[in-house]
């Protein structure tokens, strides 16, 4: 067995049986001196997986998904996107990008609406296409509407984030993370501040997108919306994986009584 700090090669990144989507191997983030969120973890996805990651508060999901998002570093391992290498960590905690290109393909979205509070829906949307994804503002504003219409949003187009429901300003968090047509979208607690009556129009869009078999890491505290949406669960406490498996296997019959002890208080 070789010793764990030498980084895996190129060719460790190829297609294997678990997924070759996303690939986490043995990465390490910690902040500070104590407080490890990524303990030697390892994860995979394949490209028709719905990932929801369940955990106790400071667990380090939130991490997780900005580290995917390429907005914070590790310190440690590797990690692989669509078969190819894409983060790896370094001492300093300020991970290498390999590949920016990799990085425009995934899109995020928080659970506080960061849309641009003195631009309008439609320019909140088009922004990014036409300043880094080089379309034109024509076919970006076409776009637009077309992603609009599918959120049932198209009367909002020239609407500001001030005039909209929490639900619709979410909604239209979503459209515009699908503008870039990222294949691979991340969820952060996106219904955690919405009202009960809107939190199903969110979700609705998300389910929405799995239909369209969307590759997607979802963090939510809602386990019935994690049932309905999940291909696996999984369970990360102290960082590590604790436990994963499929939904119907992991809510029925979790294995590891830190699971079932966790699950006893959300569900
Ligand atoms: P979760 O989303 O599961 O609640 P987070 O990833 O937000 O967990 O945080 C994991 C732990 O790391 C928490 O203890 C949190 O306080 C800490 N943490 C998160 N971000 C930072 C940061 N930028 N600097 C220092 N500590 C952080
Ligand atoms: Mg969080």
């Amino acid at each position: 067995v070789a010793p764990s700090h030498v980084p895996p090669t190129v060719s460790d990144f190829s297609p294997s049986t678990i997924g070759d989507f996303v690939q986490f191997r043995d990465v390490y983030k910690s902040y500070g001196e104590n407080l490890v969120v990524m303990d030697h973890m390892n994860l995979d996805m394949r490209a028709d997986d719905r990932l929801v990651i369940i955990g106790p508060s400071g667990s380090g999901k939130s991490s997780l998904l900005r580290v995917m998002m390429g907005l914070e570093g590790v310190q440690g391992g590797q990690i692989g996107f669509q078969g190819k290498p894409y983060i790896h960590g370094a001492d300093s905690g300020r991970s290498k990008r390999i590949d920016a290109k990799l990085q425009k393909q995934i899109g995020m979205v928080f659970q506080h609406y960061t849309l641009f509070p003195h631009l309008s829906v439609l320019s909140n949307l088009i922004l990014a296409p036409v300043k880094v994804g080089g379309i034109s503002k024509a076919e970006a504003t076409e776009r637009a509407r077309v992603y609009l219409a599918r959120l049932g949003l198209e009367s909002k187009l020239h609407a500001y984030p001030s005039q909209l429901s929490g639900g619709q300003k979410q909604r239209v968090a979503i459209a515009r993370a699908l503008m870039l047509e990222p294949k691979l979208m991340l969820f952060d607690e996106v219904t955690s501040a919405l009202d009960p009556e809107m939190v199903i129009e969110v979700q609705n869009v998300m389910l929405q997108l799995a239909e369209q078999k969307m590759a997607m890491i979802i963090v939510t505290h809602d386990m019935h919306f994690a049932r309905d949406i999940a291909t696996r669960v999984v369970f990360c406490a102290s960082g590590k994986i604790v436990e994963q498996g499929a939904p119907a296997d992991m809510f029925k019959c979790p294995k590891e009584a830190r699971t079932r002890e966790f699950l006893e208080k959300v569900l």
